[in-house]
């Protein structure tokens, strides 16, 4: 059999994850993300290079922007691709699409063909097949040379609600594509259930791949230091601004911080939320007992919470001072955590903690590395007066746990994806060194690989 893989983005970065893989004449898109600190044409996938190919089925691991935000331009382009992914996923895509129409539209505004509608989104959503976990269905596409189809499986992937990693079987072969992948319990998401049995292609993301348990402690470890940091600022009367992903590391922060408010670790304080979130909060809510969950009797729903949307006068997080837990993650541009960064760069009694993935062009990378008592370059130059800390709060596989998978699924063949260039190596040498009968790609974009199997 023969197997064509080619990236159009998400091969040497973490952003417009979207991979084409080619069996026997089916075109498979697996994801189809936009990358998020980029705007116009630079931010979506290479989706001029499909051009003459077949492209019958595109497969969503989830709903986070680098995975899925691309897929409203590509129905445009190419309209007959149908769309496969979880339940979880396809509810959050409705949030999160809808929200993007006019984040796009602020930043597209040049290019009004990559614009769309909420009308193209309710289509697109509406358009979206749904699959549970560990659920087989078969797909088959339009010059696909052979009478056999092709299995397609989800497996829960332990990154945020709804993630999947995602198993392509055909003629016996195996090809796992591990999305973005989580082996910790986090505070809610369990860690991810692969599957038992070896593959022969191994498609996995190495974000984190050149990190090992020294950089990564456990959930709980992590958030006691965490805890400890947040008080020290609360109790001098000071709020602290946490930004953060909207979906997945919200839910997974919000919570963490409520359990240890419940058991009296975290000083008594105000958490200030709002915007995407609170509606991906009741997603969580709702699918709790569906999905691998922590503790299934938790809700989200039960934290009181104030809209930080809903306050004009900065001054209130000095009169009532809280823990504000804001998107975007990494300081983007035009988001709500950015819009708060000028004044609180200002207030030396305030915190600002980072918890996740930092791209190192983002604002959020360039406060961190300045540091309390050095001035950033934003809008204008400013001082930074209040303290600045990072946390390491992963919701992706290290890479001793990569290896760990590895060795349980004994592919034939690795394909390296979302990572940085200088991470994929390191951690190919790694792999190399582990397994060196193993045939090892670093993926590029728009570089095909073909397999025979
Ligand atoms: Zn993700
Ligand atoms: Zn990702």
């Amino acid at each position: 059999m023969n197997i064509k893989f080619l990236p159009l983005g998400g091969a040497d970065e973490i952003g417009a994850s979207c991979f084409y893989v080619n069996i026997d004449g089916t075109g498979i898109l697996l994801d189809c993300g936009i990358h998020p600190r980029k705007t116009g044409y630079e931010s979506l996938p290479k989706l001029d290079a499909l051009k003459d190919l077949p492209v019958d089925f595109c497969i969503v691991s989830h709903a986070h922007q680098d995975h899925i935000g691309a897929l409203p331009i590509l129905i445009k382009q190419i309209p007959h691709v149908r769309i496969y992914a979880t339940k979880q996923t396809v509810e959050i895509a409705e949030y999160t699409l809808h929200n993007a129409v006019k984040i796009l539209r602020d930043s597209f505004g040049d290019t009004p063909e990559l614009l769309y509608t909420h009308e193209e989104v309710d289509l697109l959503v509406r358009s979206m097949n749904d699959y549970r976990y560990n659920e087989t269905f078969e797909i088959i596409g339009m010059r696909h040379n052979s009478n056999e189809s092709i299995k397609v499986r989800f497996y829960d992937a332990g990154h945020i609600l709804g993630s999947a990693s995602i198993l392509l079987e055909y003629k016996g072969k195996r090809i796992f594509y591990t999305g973005d992948i989580n082996l910790n319990p986090q505070s809610l998401m369990q860690p991810a259930l692969p599957p038992s049995k070896p593959v022969d292609i191994l498609i996995t993301e190495t974000t984190y791949g050149t990190k090992n348990i020294n950089d990564f402690k456990a959930w709980e470890k992590e958030s006691d230091r965490f805890v400890e940091y947040l008080n020290s600022i609360l109790n001098k009367g000071g709020s602290v601004l946490v930004p953060v992903f909207a979906l997945g590391k919200t839910q997974e922060i919000l919570s963490t911080l409520h359990k240890k408010l419940l058991k009296k670790k975290l000083t008594e304080t105000i958490f200030y939320t709002g915007g995407l979130s609170s509606k991906i909060n009741r997603l969580y809510d709702k699918n709790r007992f569906l999905v691998n969950y922590s503790d299934p009797d938790y809700e989200l729903a039960n934290i009181e919470q104030s809209d930080a949307y809903q306050i004009n006068d900065l001054q209130t997080y000095v009169k009532n001072p809280g823990v504000v837990l804001v998107s975007s993650g990494m300081l983007l541009k035009n988001t709500f955590s950015y819009s708060l960064l000028s004044y609180w760069l200002r207030q030396s009694k305030f915190g600002i903690a980072f918890v996740g993935y930092l791209d190192p062009e983002s604002p959020a990378h360039k406060v961190l590395t300045a540091g309390k008592g050095n001035k950033v370059e934003l809008r204008e130059k400013i001082e930074i007066k209040c303290s600045v800390a990072k946390f390491s709060f992963t919701s992706h596989a290290r890479g001793d746990q990569l290896i760990n998978l590895i060795d349980n699924l004994k592919p034939s063949r690795i394909i390296l994806v979302h990572g940085e260039e200088t991470s994929k190596d390191l951690i190919g040498f790694k792999l190399l060194d582990k397994f060196p009968n193993i045939k090892l790609n670093s993926a590029e974009k728009l570089k095909q690989i073909e397999m025979k199997l």
